[in-house]
């Protein structure tokens, strides 16, 4: 297990952000906010599949409106995305949302700062400062460039502005679409404060791209011990950045609720369309709620051996399969019946484990 870095926790209505909290998942709507049954609907998908906090945009008093409904109806925290407008910030806070992401520095006169961060801590609600390696200020830029220093520095003056406020239930995301900017920015902020930290690589493109570079950049920082809530970006359906994240948790060993899959590369010993069965499997039980690590293995040969610390598998042969349990083979089945086996077997597991 890695050793994490402690934080401060805040709390998003019910799931815990930091000092020790299971690193949580985030996702945010791509529907227009103010569509009130298209955002609940996929608010649902999301948390169906484990989202555990969800964030809108709401740039103007229409999705305003729609978030009492929203609010009331979703089965996640919500975290109204506001920029600049105060206004939008107080009517968010108003109609019920859990946490906020703003940038204080951005809102404008000290007074309109003071309302927005007064209204937050009255209700309890966190504020993320969100600051994004690519709209840097000005005067920053010219100090500092485009680097870890500058990003932190950016993050800093609005930390500040809530510190004067006596407001300290921040969180913080300094993300870049560079993932060595950005893991060097997440180490840096972790040396100075310890606000629990929002990791994301952004912009980080289609699924192929956005996934390899989320992982690598998220896996890095949540590797070294920082990070206490992640949201991976991809361009599409935002369900599968909360697969992504998932998965990112699981092959950190951050989380080991649920079924692990694993499969072998195949090499010229494999006899059977492994993809296709691991695909399959994938499909049947990918949803267990019961850890258990299940192997799909190519060959007779090594797949037992291979795979001995799955609690169950199955490795192809020429026309038969064994199923096998913690590397030792529990029978033979038909090529044709593996899958089937397999999926009988772990579901006897689950049973037998449940009745524990
Ligand atoms: Fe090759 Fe068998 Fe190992 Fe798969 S389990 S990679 S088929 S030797």
């Amino acid at each position: 297990m890695w050793l994490r870095q402690q934080t401060r926790q805040v709390k998003v209505k019910d799931v815990p952000i930091g000092g020790g909290a299971p690193v949580s998942i985030q996702s945010m709507t791509n529907t227009r906010t103010e569509d009130i049954a298209a955002t609940l609907q996929q608010i649902k998908a999301l948390a169906e599949a484990g989202c555990e906090i969800i964030r809108l945009a709401v740039p103007h008093a229409a999705a305003v409106e729609a978030l009492p409904a929203i609010v009331a109806q979703s089965p996640i925290p919500v975290v109204a995305d506001i920029h600049f407008d105060y206004r939008l910030a107080l009517g968010a806070i108003e109609a019920g949302v859990h946490k906020l992401r703003i940038n204080p520095g951005n809102i404008g006169s000290r007074d309109r700062v003071e309302a927005v961060v007064k209204a937050a801590a009255e209700r309890n609600i966190p504020i993320r400062i969100g600051v994004n390696g690519g709209s840097l200020p000005r005067d920053i830029l010219q100090r500092y460039g485009r680097t870890p220093e500058g990003m932190v520095e950016a993050a800093l003056r609005h930390v500040k502005i809530l510190e004067d406020l006596n407001f300290a239930d921040i969180v913080i995301s300094l993300k870049a679409s560079s993932v060595p900017l950005t893991i060097a920015a997440y180490q840096l902020m972790a040396s100075k404060v310890n606000y629990p930290l929002h990791i994301g690589v952004t912009e980080a493109g289609t699924v192929r791209s956005g996934t390899v570079k989320s992982a690598v950049g998220i896996g890095a920082i949540l590797a070294a011990g920082v990070g206490d809530t992640i949201r991976v970006s991809l361009t599409g359906d935002p369900v599968q950045e909360v697969i992504l994240a998932e998965e990112i948790l699981r092959a950190l060993q951050l989380r080991h609720q649920g079924l692990e899959l694993i499969s072998c590369p195949t090499c010229a010993r494999c006899q059977i369309d492994l993809a296709a069965v691991a695909e399959e499997v994938q499909e049947r039980i990918g949803g267990l709620s019961v850890p258990m690590t299940v192997a799909v293995m190519g060959c007779v040969v090594n797949g037992p051996g291979e795979a001995r610390e799955a609690d169950v598998g199955i490795a192809g042969g020429d026309g038969v399969a064994l199923l096998f349990r913690k590397g030792q083979v529990v029978r033979k089945v038909p090529e044709a019946e593996l899958v089937e086996a397999l999926v009988a077997e772990v579901e006897q597991i689950a049973a037998e484990r449940a009745g524990k």
